[in-house]
């Protein structure tokens, strides 16, 4: 398949692959910095994201940038994705078959910026990531092991959004589970460091 990221993107760029080709202004690629540990996966581009080629961008996307800067991170110390890299026409839903001719692009994201922390938001997301059809009100919150990392799936922004605001219990949820990503951010570092350090039994063998 692809050996580069880049070569991923090129691909997408001009991909053809599903019938949201033909109503979008926009392929949506990526957002962020493809070097960082933490990657965060929505569902797909809506209006904006779609006019401006660039994921969360609407209302939910500020929210996504307030509920950062809560925890003194910024959008270029993460990637921010998508499932579906092409706007679905008034904003539906995106279909198993669309999903299906996507996934290469998420999987080739992942394979090459390799994160430690993955945060999928809401149900497509999640239920790609975990590969399994669960619902997000039930796994927010815990964590999970997928592609080599440590994965805690939350609450999309616009759930908030259209889900009673900031004193929701979705908005309470989401703040609760953002809380916690720089200790999963420490806890993978330290996995790293634990797996680079020489172990006692190979010393030995060495001398
Ligand atoms: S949604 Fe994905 S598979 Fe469909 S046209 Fe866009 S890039 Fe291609």
């Amino acid at each position: 398949m692809w050996e580069t990221l880049d070569q991923a993107k090129e691909e997408a760029l001009g991909c053809t692959k599903c019938r949201l080709a033909e109503g979008r202004n926009s392929v949506v690629w990526m957002d962020g910095d493809p070097d960082s540990d933490l990657m965060f996966i929505g569902e797909g581009p809506g209006f904006h994201e779609d006019r401006q080629g660039v994921p969360f961008v609407g209302a939910a996307g500020k929210l996504l940038d307030k509920m950062l800067e809560s925890i003194d991170l910024k959008r270029t110390d993460c990637t921010i994705c998508n499932v579906i890299k092409c706007r679905p026409p008034n904003n539906r839903d995106p279909m198993p078959d669309e999903i299906d001719s996507c996934k290469p692009y998420l999987e080739a994201q992942i394979k090459f910026i390799a994160p430690r922390v993955i945060v999928p938001l809401g149900n497509f997301a999640t239920r790609f990531v975990l590969e399994q059809k669960v619902s997000i009100s039930r796994v927010r919150g815990q964590r999970f092991e997928k592609f080599g990392a440590i994965v805690m799936p939350t609450y999309h922004p616009a759930a908030v959004l259209h889900g009673g605001g900031e004193d929701s219990p979705t908005a309470r949820g989401l703040r609760e589970d953002f809380e916690s990503i720089r200790d999963l951010l420490a806890e993978a570092e330290a996995k790293v460091q634990a797996t680079d350090e020489p172990q006692e039994g190979t010393q030995q063998a060495l001398f």
